[in-house]
Formats: structure tokens, C-alpha cells, sequence
């Protein structure tokens, strides 16, 4: 099964498919992710679907569509845990032979009710091993007689420990862990053994995951160990929280991956935001693009305190990422948006191609979100806008004085011979120079007259964009609705 070569890393990512793909288990595949390009290794996809009664092809499915958005790509073929079955039991069994498992008897009635008097007598329950003293011949008498049995792992003395890439040294004294099952009574294998099984077959080198599998690491050690097989590297990375400090959940808003998509984030801004969950390049930097994202990426930057994570960073994010890309990588995500509010038909956008890019060029500067740009873009394409509540009650304060600074603007903008920046610029800054005063008295109402916002591109640069016979339109509008 395994093709390593033994000079490169080969990570994973292994999700259990019984929800959606979370924004944790995404950071998770990210880092692997990071990590094997950055080391010119390997990453692989291991579908943990065990848990027959909770795995869903549909969450699969959602894993999988969550990863290609985010452009997650894995090599060789996806490996599906339950299909390697007859492996963990094969594993289970060699265990068993060499001695370093035994098996049980006890009934989970039993169990509980020796949990249960400890619990009154404020012990800790751990199993005390009565099964690994039976005789042998009851055993095989036991086994013949059909009687139920898992297998436990016999822990030896001693204290498991390794070096965490992230945590540094991490000890677990032995007797601490209890003999754990690993195969149950219907043959079906327990997480840990399934995962060092794999893990093993698959050649695994570094092994990094959520830092809640930090107890599950030494019992995996010691099945390395009982197997004869060498030890992966081990790195645990933070928790995520949300902005209350409590672990990331659904109360927090969207966790699973896909509402992003379909929120129509950009899959390089949520990559940008995820990576810095647990992970810093150093310095202040924080925008990256994938590419700088593994240039950066070093082991050295994890980090070891929870992540949080903050919805309005991500919207941020996106509006860093919004100004970066490529405009023909941003155009083919607005222009559906644009068409879905009606804005302008697809032929019309081809038609008029140059100027649609030079307005969403002009757009996103000021946008966090796909959305914020069509807003944005209405007043360019629509014959009758609507004013904005707030920017008129701020801009339009005095009715009067508005309707007589947008006449005088109207006939200073239709008196300039040539419809540039810098002539527009000259006309208007004129009028407020012979009027005695700011810029912005004549800029704001003008801004509301064009747009029907209080935000928008520079001034000179949108009656461009709107060009001459929309912009007088705009004005000629703005004193029919201000009625003075
Ligand atoms: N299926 C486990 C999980 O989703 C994988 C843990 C591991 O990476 O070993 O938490």
C-alpha cells in the first residue's frame, strides 16, 4: 500500500465524514497540507468512516467539495478507513500472539458496575486486569465455548513521551493509561488502533492533528511500539475558539466550511485566514497568498495557545484578498452576483467588457465582500437609484443648500470640455474655492446625487466611470427628489 520514499514527508488529513467539513478540521488539512508542499512531501486524504452508524456519504461528499473549493488537493487515491478492516483485526491479532494484548471477558454490565463502585468509593476506575491473569486453558475454553471477548492492550511500566513539534516534550507516566480495548467483541476495531493500522500502512511520517487527541498520542505510541513499527513525528495544534473564549461552535455563526463558499467568500482569503488560526509567519505579516503561505510556513511559527476566531478578521481578510486577485479571477465571481440582482444582462456585460472591468477594479478597493460590490455597482447601471437613509440624513441635512450646491456642481461639471479626472477635479475644486468653501461640502452631496451612499470610489474617478450623460442625469434626479 505504501509507496513513501523514505526523504519524504507524507502527512494526512483525517477527517471522521458524520457532519460538514468545520473550520477546525479544514485548518488542520490546511497545515498537512502546508507542511508537505513546503517539505516537497506528501499529503493524503484518509476518510475515517469507521463509526458506520454516524458516517454519511453526504458528509464525504461535503468534505470533499469543502476541500477542492479551498484548493486542498491530496495525492493518490482517497483511503477509506472501513475498508481496511480485515487489516486492524490482522494487527489486532498480532498483538494478541506477541503477547502484547490479552483478551477479556468482562461484560460491559460488569465494567460499569465496577466504574460505578469505585466512583462511590472516589477512586478512578481503571480496568484491574483480572482477564490477563486467567489461566490459559480457560481461555481457549472460553474462546471455544463461543463467549464474547475483546482485546486489550496490555501497557507496559514506564512513561511514554515524545517531542511535539508544536508542545515540545509531552510525558505521560504508563500508569496512568489503562489496558485499552482495541478490538471490540464484534471485531470491529477501536479509533486507536485504526489509526495507527492506517497510519502505518500508509507510510504516515508527521502526524498532525487537533490538540484534543493529545491523550490519545501515548496509546498510539505504544501501539508503534508493540507493532514494531517506527514512530511518526507528532505535532498537536491549538484549539479554535470564538471571540468569548469558549470552543468554536455553532453559536459562534458558520463553522462548516461550505456556508463560506456559498457566502461567496474567496477561497484564498478563507486558505489566508485559516492559516493564521495557530500558525504565525512572523512579524506583522498577515495577507498572504497561497504561494507565500508555503514559502512562509516553517514549523517554528505554530503556535501553542488557542486560535481565535474572529468572524470580522475574516470579512476583512476577504477584502484584502477581494483588491489582490487577478480582476479576470474576480470578474467570473461578481458577474452572476451582478446578474442575480439584475443589475445588467450577461450580453450587456460582454458588450460593454472594458468598462465593466475598469468598475470592478475601481469597486472592490472599498468592498470586504462579493455583495459590497454589487451595491456598489447599482448606481452604474440602474436608471432610478435609491437613496441610502442614513448618507441623506448625514449629506442632504440642509435641503436647500444641497439643492443649490448640486445645481451649481451640475453646471460646473457640464460646463468642464473634457469629461478626465483632473479637468472634473479643476471645475469642482474651482466652485469650492469661488464659493469659499470645503471640497467636501460640494463632494458629499454630490456623492449622495450620484450613488445614493456616503461611501464610494473618489469622486473624479466614478463620474468617469458613470460617464457624462448618467452623471447630469443623476443630479438632475437628486433636485427632482430633494423638492426644492
Ligand atoms: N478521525 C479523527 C478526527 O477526526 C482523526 C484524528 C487523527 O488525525 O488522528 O478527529
Amino acid at each position: 500500500m505504501t509507496n513513501a520514499r523514505p526523504d519524504r514527508p507524507r502527512l494526512r488529513f483525517a477527517p471522521s465524514p458524520t457532519g460538514y467539513l468545520h473550520v477546525g478540521g479544514a485548518r488542520t488539512a490546511l497545515f498537512n497540507w502546508l507542511y508537505a508542499r513546503k517539505f516537497d512531501g506528501e499529503f493524503l486524504l484518509r476518510i475515517e468512516d469507521t463509526d458506520k452508524a454516524r458516517s454519511t456519504d453526504e458528509s464525504t461528499r461535503a468534505i470533499f467539495e469543502g476541500m477542492e473549493w479551498l484548493g486542498l488537493n491530496w495525492d493518490d487515491g482517497v483511503v477509506y478507513q472501513g475498508a481496511n478492516l480485515a487489516r486492524h483485526q490482522a494487527d489486532a491479532r498480532k498483538l494478541l500472539e506477541t503477547g502484547a494484548a490479552y483478551r477479556c471477558f468482562c461484560t460491559p454490565a460488569e465494567l460499569e458496575e465496577r466504574r460505578r463502585q469505585a466512583q462511590s468509593g472516589k477512586e478512578a476506575f481503571k480496568y484491574d486486569r483480572r482477564c490477563d491473569r486467567l489461566p490459559r486453558e480457560e481461555v481457549e475454553g472460553r474462546v471455544a465455548a463461543g463467549e464474547p471477548y475483546v482485546i486489550r492492550f496490555r501497557v507496559p511500566e514506564g512513561t511514554t513521551e515524545w517531542n511535539d513539534l508544536v508542545h515540545q516534550r509531552i510525558a505521560f507516566p504508563n500508569k496512568d493509561i489503562e489496558d485499552f480495548v482495541i478490538l471490540r467483541s464484534d471485531a470491529t476495531p477501536i479509533y486507536n488502533l485504526a489509526v495507527v493500522s492506517d497510519d502505518i500502512a500508509m507510510g504516515i511520517t508527521v502526524v498532525m492533528r487537533g490538540d484534543d487527541h493529545i491523550s490519545n498520542t501515548p496509546k498510539q505510541i505504544l501501539l508503534y511500539r508493540a507493532l514494531g513499527a517506527p514512530l511518526p513525528t507528532f505535532a498537536h495544534l491549538p484549539m479554535i475558539h470564538g471571540l468569548d473564549g469558549k470552543k468554536l461552535s455553532k453559536r459562534h455563526g458558520a463553522t462548516a466550511v461550505g456556508d463560506y463558499q456559498h457566502y461567496g467568500l474567496l477561497p484564498g482569503a478563507m486558505l489566508n485566514f485559516l492559516a493564521l488560526l495557530g500558525w504565525s509567519p512572523g512579524g506583522d505579516r498577515e495577507v498572504m497568498t497561497m504561494p507565500e503561505m508555503i514559502e512562509l510556513f516553517s514549523v517554528d511559527g505554530l503556535q501553542k495557545k488557542a486560535a481565535i476566531f474572529d468572524p470580522k478578521k475574516l470579512e476583512w481578510m476577504n477584502g484584502q484578498h477581494l483588491s489582490m486577485i487577478p480582476i479576470e479571477e474576480l470578474e467570473p465571481r461578481v458577474t452572476p452576483a451582478i446578474i442575480s440582482a439584475r443589475l445588467a444582462t450577461e450580453e450587456e456585460l460582454v458588450e460593454r467588457r472594458d468598462w465593466y472591468l475598469r468598475l470592478l477594479d475601481l469597486l472592490r478597493i472599498r468592498s470586504r465582500t462579493i455583495d459590497d460590490i454589487v451595491r456598489q455597482a447599482a448606481p452604474y447601471f440602474l436608471d432610478n437609484i435609491e437613496y441610502d437613509p442614513t448618507a441623506v440624513a448625514k449629506n442632504w441635512k440642509d435641503p436647500v443648500e444641497s439643492a443649490e450646491l448640486l445645481r451649481a456642481s451640475r453646471e460646473a461639471l457640464a460646463n468642464t470640455t473634457s469629461w478626465e479626472p483632473g479637468p472634473l477635479e479643476a471645475s469642482l475644486r474651482g466652485l469650492a474655492e469661488s464659493r469659499g468653501v470645503s471640497a467636501g461640502k460640494i463632494f458629499q452631496p454630490l456623492r449622495v446625487a450620484l450613488t445614493g451612499l456616503s461611501v464610494s470610489p473618489g469622486i473624479f474617478e466614478m463620474l468617469v466611470q458613470m460617464g457624462r450623460d448618467l452623471s447630469l442625469k443623476r443630479i438632475d434626479n437628486a433636485l427632482i427628489a430633494l423638492g426644492v
